[in-house]
């Protein structure tokens, strides 16, 4: 018995996988020949939305690490005929960067000012 998501083989009597806990199949996926990201974050909450949203709607996906000098930021992946529709699904995930804008903005607007402040003493 094979899971139809990670591809984890089973021992007879197993009906579903321990990691992804959902019903094994007696065939294993086939394997994916091109994948597509759909989503891109560094940040955790919204790697879990996506992560929730795309198990839900029961897509098969793999997370790649999008760049390695920053290993926060995430690719979710999907077999590339699920694109389309999984696309759909993370366009919807909220923007958790508000804050984070803010703050740069605060603190680029900061630093204009003091460094006008040394120019004029
Ligand atoms: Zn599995």
């Amino acid at each position: 018995m094979f899971c139809p998501k990670c591809g984890s083989e089973y021992r007879a009597g197993f009906e579903e996988c321990a990691e992804c806990r959902i019903a094994l199949r007696p065939q294993p996926p086939k394997p994916v020949a091109d994948w597509a990201t759909v989503f891109t974050s560094d940040h955790p909450t919204e790697l879990e939305d996506a992560e929730r949203i795309l198990t839900q709607a029961g897509f098969r996906y793999r997370k790649k690490i999008a760049w390695i000098p920053n290993i926060e930021t995430k690719n979710f992946q999907v077999p590339f005929e699920d694109a389309d529709a999984a696309t759909q699904l993370t366009r919807s995930i909220p923007s958790r960067h508000e804050c984070r804008f803010l703050f740069l903005f605060i603190s680029v607007a900061l630093l204009i000012v003091v460094g006008a402040i040394i120019q004029v003493c």
